[in-house]
């Protein structure tokens, strides 16, 4: 027996599939999609049966070992990552590698001790038995099995005794935890809105649905309802929430209606917990997935029906690492492979692309343009911090700070985000300028207060903060910028019986602390919710009547044209976590651009009118949805050589690529990451046919270079 195994070769992002032969004492348990262990030269490396093989006419070596006892990737999800690779152009190895949990990741190797759980089930049971007997017998009555650890009352040799005597039988079973422990509810009547779009998706057979709704219209049921469909066609669903939108919120909503047919997949789990969840799917225990991004591979059959909630999410997109893969893209892929199934992309504010697909009918679009039982939009005053720095220092408008103060009067809650896109507290010196930077990075260091140190956000770099200029030698460090806790403490000065929880990367680090946080807040055990973009998604308070933006254009400021649709959907998304609840809400948004139009529309929840002159703007300057972009970014730890190449790979590319706008080469939006140096090369084109075929071949040349590696990004978040 022969089979073609694919390996990753040294770390050079090189793979390639090899020609094994199979000793016969293993035959029995190779399948295609699993791991085996091979010899390779001297080394011994994991890969991925992808093959049988006939004949074969070269000299092959045996594998050694066979890792998986069940394929790990199924039929469909190999070829997904064939496509994956043919999209991104990055080796065939990382996408299939992206689609494992951690734990089965080929290159670590890691195993996960499975844990057991012991359970008892009644066996037959005799006339006789003594009270004590009975009695504990009866506890296994309602249920068939019973978890040992809930009868660990009863002393282990009485169990033992019963079992013995064929009362009870020990049974094993792999052990999962619960993590939806939500009784049932019985589902909400659908307003006139949702039962119209409900109906609109269910008596058409498109492929790709938009669902735009404003905040609070209830996209949440109007999805569980597609769901239901899906899963009494006997179908599969799988769920996509951003990362940070998957609150216990979130899933409490779901785990309402549908329990334990349910499995999660997020972050907050630990590996061994997600690969529990993973098998679940993986055996067909559950027909629910609920994750982020990368719950879009999970191993479900007969899928019916994918939902991306928030689709203008740039979390759906993997933009720093390879393979740099457009979950979006990869649903509408995925969906294909599985007949008759269906994508819904959903959101308030949905990205220009998706909105002009849905105008051009290549989405076939449903719209719910009022929030349940018609509650009115929250109202948004601007205020003009131009104005405001005239008469106070601080953070807080006057406006705001008495508007929080009337709240918390009222027993009211209030949202505050500080927006920290491209913003960070760095420090620099009064004296002389200097700005103190990562010795790896060309990055300035942020400071974080609670454990007093200055850290690289790119590598992680940390030093103690000092007090003298490591340039003039002067005692005139200053921290500069604004970071959340900075703002807590003016905050809290200024307002002194305020209950202030502060929510950022900090303090939600730790494990279980995120769901803490929100399970308090929606106690009421705080009045004021202070964080990022954190804040920003997902959260449904009923108190919360007040939401205040304290910086609305830094934002606006990253150098980015994406920035005022990513401006314009965030005011509008935390926005809509203002009264949604009987109590009607205000939101009061804090700028020095009042009369930029991704501010000004959010005014008036105008989604259509920011939508058109955004599509001028990225028509006039050529832009997306009018042009493709592609990022190819170079890579040297030697700057001269970097630039050099960077400069070749332009030459080629103007020769072969006829029908494409080639800008650059220039330096990436971080010059130097971990002593790396990098170059940017950018494509806009409409059309070109020998795009991929032209990077495949730049590609391969840089694979044997050892000085310079490239990246492709395809539709980039990020230039850098
Ligand atoms: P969206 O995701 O569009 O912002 P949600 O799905 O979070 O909106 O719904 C907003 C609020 O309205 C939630 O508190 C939800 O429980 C409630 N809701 C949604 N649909 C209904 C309905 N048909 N009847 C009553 N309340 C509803
Ligand atoms: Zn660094």
């Amino acid at each position: 027996m022969y089979i073609g195994v694919l390996v990753e070769l040294s770390n050079k992002n090189i793979d390639k599939i090899f020609t094994y032969s199979v000793p016969s004492n293993l035959k029995d348990k190779i399948n295609i999609g699993i791991r085996v262990k091979v010899p390779f030269g001297r080394q011994t490396l994991e890969g991925f049966v992808l093959s049988f093989i006939d004949n074969v006419e070269i000299e092959t070596k045996d594998i050694l070992e066979v890792i998986d006892e069940e394929p790990i990737l199924n039929e469909e999800l190999l070829q997904l990552g064939k496509i994956m690779r043919d999209k991104t152009l990055a080796t065939l190895i990382s996408c299939y590698q992206v689609m494992l949990p951690k734990a089965l990741k080929a290159k670590n190797g890691t195993v996960v001790n499975k844990k057991y759980d012991t359970f008892y089930k009644l066996g037959t049971i005799p006339e006789k038995l003594n009270d004590n007997a009975k009695k504990i017998i009866s506890l296994f009555d309602k249920e068939d099995l019973v978890l040992k650890n809930e009868i660990e009352k009863i002393s282990a040799s009485t169990l033992k005794t019963l079992e013995k005597k064929g009362c009870l039988i020990k049974e094993k079973k792999e052990h999962y935890r619960t993590l939806l422990d939500v009784k049932l509810e019985p589902k909400k009547e659908l307003t006139e809105l949702q039962k119209k779009v409900v109906k609109e998706y269910l008596e058409t057979d498109d492929s790709i649905y938009l669902l735009r709704g404003v905040t609070g219209s209830g996209k949440t049921e109007v999805y569980m309802e597609m769901i239901e469909d899906t899963l009494n066609k006997g179908k599969t669903a799988i769920v996509l929430v951003p990362e940070i939108s998957l609150t216990p919120q979130t899933i409490k909503r779901f785990s309402k209606r549908f329990g334990s047919r349910i499995a999660l997949l997020h972050s907050a789990l630990s590996d061994g917990e997600r690969y529990d969840e993973w098998r679940k799917i993986n055996r067909e225990e559950v027909d629910i997935v609920i994750g982020a991004r990368s719950a879009l591979f999970a191993p479900v059959k007969n899928l019916g029906l994918i939902v991306i909630d928030e689709e203008h999410s740039t979390s759906y997109k993997q933009d720093d690492q390879n393979p740099r893969y457009d979950g979006i893209e990869m649903a509408k892929e995925r969906i294909k492979l599985n007949k008759g199934a269906k994508l819904v992309l959903g959101s308030a504010t949905p990205t220009l692309d998706s909105y002009a697909r849905a105008l051009k009918k290549v989405y076939h679009l449903l719209e719910m343009p009022t929030r349940v039982n018609n509650k009115s939009l929250p109202k948004v005053k601007i205020v003009d911090m131009n104005e405001e720095i005239r008469t106070s220092k601080g953070h807080f408008s006057k406006v705001l700070i008495s508007k929080i103060e009337e709240k918390i009067k009222n027993n009211e809650q209030i949202i505050l985000l500080l927006n920290r896109r491209g913003y960070s507290s760095f420090v620099t010196c009064k004296n002389c300028g200097h700005a103190i930077k990562c010795p790896n990075c060309d990055i300035t260091l942020t400071y974080h207060k609670t454990s007093n140190n200055l850290r690289c956000h790119y590598c992680g770099y940390a030093e103690k903060k000092v007090l003298e200029c490591p340039e003039c030698h002067e005692k005139s460090l200053n921290d500069l910028g604004v970071g959340t806790e900075k703002v807590e403490e003016e905050l809290q000065k200024l307002i002194p019986n305020a209950r202030i929880l502060r929510m950022d990367f900090d303090t939600t680090s730790k494990k279980g602390m995120h769901e803490k946080m929100i399970t308090e807040f929606g106690e009421h055990k705080y009045d004021i919710l202070l964080g990022t973009q954190i804040v920003s998604k997902g959260l449904d308070f009923k108190d919360v009547t007040l939401v205040g933006v304290i910086n609305a254009d830094t934002s606006l400021n990253i150098p980015n044209f994406r920035s005022s649709e990513q401006t314009f959907s965030l005011l509008s998304q935390v926005a809509g976590r203002s009264g949604r609840s009987e109590k009607s809400g205000e939101v009061i948004i804090q700028t020095f651009n009042k009369d930029h139009y991704a501010i000004k529309y959010v005014k008036t929840h105008d989604y259509i009118n920011f939508f058109n002159e955004e599509m001028n703007i990225r028509k006039r300057l050529g832009y997306p949805p009018y042009y493709y972009i592609c990022y190819i970014r170079i890579n040297s730890r030697n700057d001269k050589e970097g630039y050099k190449e960077s400069l070749k790979i332009k030459k080629v590319l103007e020769k072969y690529l006829d029908k494409t706008v080639i800008l650059g080469p220039s330096v990436s939006g971080v010059f130097k990451i971990n002593n790396i140096y990098r170059y940017g090369i950018t494509l806009k084109y409409k059309k070109q046919e020998n795009l991929y075929e032209v990077l495949n071949k730049i590609i391969d040349v840089y694979k044997s270079n050892n000085l310079v590696t490239i990246d492709v990004n395809f539709n980039p978040i990020v230039f850098g």
